[in-house]
């Protein structure tokens, strides 16, 4: 976790323009407080003590510097990075890897327990700079001779209290005696004890001591609440809460500004109106999205820390924390924008692994308030909602509104000999504009998820409508909107598959792209529909 930094890029941080160009692609927005103060300590060379949580962003504050100090044209292993755990070893392999992938030549590679060691040894001998792995299995590979360690520059200590909590004091010791003392030494740890001190004072040379723990903040009286997501269903989840708690003004946080933009699509994809702010968006954008989130026109305002930052807001009915904000101060800012003079305001985060319970736990510690569990909104409830709302809506036309013509239409039918309920049921079945009221619960796809449904048929090829089953619509509008705007015979048009807030229809190949041109700003149930071919 961390304080708002006063360097607001990665730029002002004298890292190499390759590293640069991929921290942009990645959609850092700006280093956080650990990156901000090690980067540059690491990059002149000298040691450093991190005492930082989990969840920092600390894989890039050493691995950037440790990229930097790599010579790709010699072979050997030059960074050591030992860590706890097998997860951390892979994750933070992956991190390296994608802020190296701009730099030609390096090999980054991780060892640890539980994988088969012959392919680790295959994989160091074809040469890695650099080596992230768990001190059991860096110590074999040391007396197999399967790993050299005379000429490494770096060695990090990730997560120091861990390894020493788990046993690994002397395994450490060991593996250091391997390594050259001219060497650098960086050492992470969330918590000082006598022991992390005893380490670096014996293996670091006059490091700097890098703080970022957060001082205790209160936060105001918003209900908080978070929900257990599997990663990848974040955005179906958002949309059922929109839906549920019918909001109409909402501010959700991403962390990049990749993150912004690819959600923004998502829910303009399900029909909702979603709009995104971010650093790279020109000021033009920015002050015409601010003006429709103002005047009410815009429901959904997605932004990065840094861009919500300058924006005066502080009416919205929920504040969703879409991703987990990495910095303490960032949380507080978030969920000050609901809650307002006097009125009911509500956040909602959502936690997708075992390391984001870590993170959750300290917010709760941090801002002394308690985030309540819920659970996720299944469609049945958000069913049950809607029928609720038209049973309250029923009622105060009944209380308030004069149905003397209405009630003639009625007696016409009942003297038809239809009863009251039939007419009332129809009527409801008309309002909902749905035939498909009975049909199963479709499974929930998300976009990137329609490459694992079954491939179109031969000939056919898939277009997707951004209306589905929220919207009430049934097969036969879609047959109908397709052959009215193209003109093809219904007969030809294939599979419908109707989703919770988009729809999947087959339609034969050659007529695709005429298809979809024809269906242009289209409006189906008198709502404003896009269709795009997909793959
Ligand atoms: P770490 O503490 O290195 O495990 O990082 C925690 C999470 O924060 C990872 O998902 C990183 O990709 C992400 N992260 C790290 N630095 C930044 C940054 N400057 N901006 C946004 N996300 C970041």
């Amino acid at each position: 976790m961390r304080r708002i930094t006063d360097i607001n890029s990665f730029e002002e941080l004298g890292i190499k323009y390759e590293i640069q160009k991929a921290v942009k692609e990645i959609g850092y927005e700006s280093p956080t407080a650990i990156q901000e103060k090690t980067i540059p300590i690491l990059i002149r060379g000298a040691d450093v003590i991190g005492h930082s949580q989990t969840g920092s962003g600390k894989t890039a504050a050493f691995g950037i510097p440790a990229l930097m100090a790599v010579n790709p044209s010699h072979r050997a292993t030059q960074i050591l990075v030992l860590c706890p755990t097998r997860e951390l070893a892979v994750q933070s392999c992956g991190e390296i890897r994608k802020f190296a992938k701009y730099m030609h030549g390096i090999r980054t590679i991780p060892v640890y327990g539980g994988q088969p060691i012959d392919r680790q040894i295959r994989e160091l001998k074809s040469g890695a700079h650099i080596v992230i792995g768990t001190p059991g299995r860096i110590i074999d590979h040391i007396e197999r001779h399967t790993l050299r360690l005379n000429h490494i520059k770096m060695v990090v200590l990730d997560e120091a209290d861990e390894m020493l909590n788990m046993g690994f004091r002397e395994d450490i010791e060991k593996i250091l005696s391997f390594v050259p003392e001219k060497r650098q030494t960086a050492l992470f740890s969330a918590t000082m004890s006598e022991e992390i001190l005893a380490i670096t004072h014996k293996y670091q040379t006059e490091p700097q001591l890098v703080k970022t723990k957060q001082k205790q903040l209160t936060v105001s009286s918003v209900e908080q609440y978070y929900y257990e997501v599997p990663r990848g269903k974040k955005t179906e989840v958002l949309c059922r809460l929109i839906e549920v708690n019918n909001t109409k003004r909402s501010m959700v946080f991403c962390n990049t500004k990749r993150q912004v933009d690819e959600l923004v699509a998502q829910l303009n994809a399900r029909g909702l109106s979603a709009e995104g702010l971010h650093g790279d968006m020109k000021q033009a954008s920015r002050n015409s999205v601010m003006a429709q989130f103002k005047s009410g026109s815009l429901e959904i305002l997605v932004a990065t820390d840094v861009a919500a930052r300058g924006i005066d807001v502080d009416d919205v009915e929920c504040v969703f924390n879409y991703d987990i904000p990495l910095d303490m101060e960032y949380y507080v800012h978030r969920i000050g924008r609901t809650g307002r003079a006097g009125k009911e305001g509500k956040a909602h985060m959502f936690v997708t692994g075992g390391r984001q319970y870590a993170l959750l736990k300290e917010i709760q510690k941090y801002t002394k308030s308690t985030i309540i569990h819920r659970a996720v909104p299944s469609l049945a409830e958000i069913s049950a909602k809607k029928s609720d709302d038209l049973k309250i809506k029923v009622l105060n036309i009944l209380k308030t509104d004069n149905l003397k013509a209405e009630l003639e239409v009625v007696d016409k039918l009942l003297i038809d000999g239809y009863t009251s309920s039939e007419v009332a049921a129809v009527l409801i079945r008309i309002i909902s504009g749905g035939d498909n009221e009975n049909e199963a619960l479709s499974p929930v796809y998300m976009p990137d998820e329609y490459s694992r449904m079954p491939k179109a048929g031969k000939g056919m090829a898939r277009i997707k409508l951004s209306i589905g089953k929220t919207s009430k619509i049934a097969a036969k509008h879609i047959v109908g909107a397709i052959a009215g705007a193209s003109g093809i015979p219904g007969g030809e048009i294939g599979k419908i598959e109707i989703f919770d807030y988009f729809t999947i229809a087959d339609i034969p190949a050659h007529m695709r792209d005429e298809i979809v041109s024809a269906m242009r700003n289209i409006k189906i149930n008198g709502k404003t529909t896009n269709v795009e071919p997909i793959k």
